[in-house]
């Protein structure tokens, strides 16, 4: 399986739709902990950066990657914005100059993603933020891989370990961004940032497996 140009574009594309269709999920979840925006902040995003797709220069991942990263960080306010315009800024930055992406490149970007938004936020693991999605999401992949999984299986498994570190944002209590004034009160509900992170992470694996 091979990852090329065309295969990231409807990765990025699909995530804006999913994003579309879970934009009031994902504001019901930081109505109960945050400021009742996430969605709409990511989808504002997201259809932002869908919009750019077309008229882009095919070919360089990497340039690819950055136009999404900028337009994020200058379409979405909040926290959301510029931790998911790092994020995409650093899967720019792994996969600078290539057309296609490999099992070892994914694995990079996810390295740079995870460590350019805790650059950014600050956060740690179960401080209640996306990071609790992303760590484990970047781990599982790179664990598959040194197991001998294929691309597509280790795809599968990190979404999961996404998904599974989205579940358990449940009964943290937040330590970062909005949710952490509400202190104690906020145990009890999902994660925003992290639910939208886990989508991420389930995007890649069902739009990249099947490439071949
Ligand atoms: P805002 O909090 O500014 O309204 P959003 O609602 O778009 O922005 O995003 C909220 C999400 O951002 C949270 O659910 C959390 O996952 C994530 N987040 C907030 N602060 C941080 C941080 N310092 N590090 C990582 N993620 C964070
Ligand atoms: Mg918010």
């Amino acid at each position: 399986m091979t990852v090329g140009y065309d295969d990231v574009v409807r990765f990025v594309r699909t995530f804006a739709e999913r994003i579309a269709e879970n934009k009031t999920y994902l504001t019901e979840l930081d109505s109960a902990i945050g400021d009742a925006d996430h969605g709409i902040n990511m989808d504002r995003g997201m259809q932002a950066v869908a919009g750019k797709l077309d008229g882009q220069a095919v070919g360089d991942l990497g340039a690819l990657f950055k136009t999404d990263g900028m337009t994020l960080v200058s379409t979405v306010g909040g926290a959301g914005g510029p931790l998911y315009g790092t994020l995409f800024l650093q899967f720019g930055t792994a996969t600078a100059g290539k057309e296609a992406i490999e099992p070892a490149d994914w694995a990079a970007a996810l390295d740079a993603a995870v460590a350019g938004v805790q650059s950014r936020g600050k956060a740690e693991l179960e401080d209640k933020t996306m990071v609790d999605a992303l760590v484990p999401a970047r781990d599982a992949f790179r664990e598959a891989l040194e197991e001998g999984a294929s691309f597509g299986d280790a795809l599968r498994r990190s979404a999961e370990a996404a998904e599974a570190g989205r579940d358990a944002t449940v009964p943290l209590v937040a330590r970062k961004g909005r949710a952490s004034y509400l202190g104690e009160r906020s145990a009890g509900h999902q994660d925003p940032g992290a639910t939208s992170s886990a989508l991420l992470l389930r995007t890649a694996a069902d739009t990249w497996n099947g490439s071949d």
